[in-house]
């Protein structure tokens, strides 16, 4: 970290010598002060130029900060919530309701990769469309199976 200290000395030095300088007489003393004052004002700007680098830094750092922070602060609005089978999902809190909203869920994987991703939720469970992740809440009935063929005994 570049420190401003520097370039205040630097201008004070140069203050100093320029106000000494009023008091040479001689040619020679005159251009050492005005060459020592040029040399302090350059060092002063080479030091306050990287200051003001570091700083552009600061508040681009700042900002993407500021950014995680708020993605970050969605979250806070869910719970975690088992469903009936054991299966977690992240419930919204219901102190965190807007009027007209719906107690939604989001996938707790996506979550992890710092991405709300909301659930598709029915009766039997919730499943996330993103990253296939599925909570289970009852067991889905048999699927229609095949009637086994019933041989008629005139066809016989
Ligand atoms: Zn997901």
């Amino acid at each position: 970290m570049v420190e401003i200290g520097a370039a205040l000395t630097a201008l004070r030095t140069a203050y100093d010598t320029a106000k000494a300088a009023k008091e040479v007489n001689d040619q020679a003393s005159l251009n050492a002060a005005v060459s020592n004052i040029m040399e302090r004002l350059t060092s002063a700007q080479f030091t306050l130029t990287e200051v003001l680098q570091e700083h552009h830094a600061l508040l681009d750092e700042n900002r993407r900060l500021r950014e995680a922070q708020a993605k970050e602060a969605r979250f806070d609005q869910y719970e975690p919530e088992r469903t009936e089978r054991g299966a977690f999902v992240l419930r919204l809190k219901p102190s965190s309701t807007e009027p007209d909203e719906i107690l939604h869920a989001i996938c707790p994987d996506c979550r992890e990769g710092g991405v709300l991703s909301y659930l598709s939720e029915d009766e039997y469970g919730l499943s996330c469309f993103r990253c296939k992740y599925y909570a289970s809440k009852k067991a889905r009935p048999p699927r229609f199976k095949k009637r086994s063929r019933i041989v008629s005994p005139r066809m016989v």
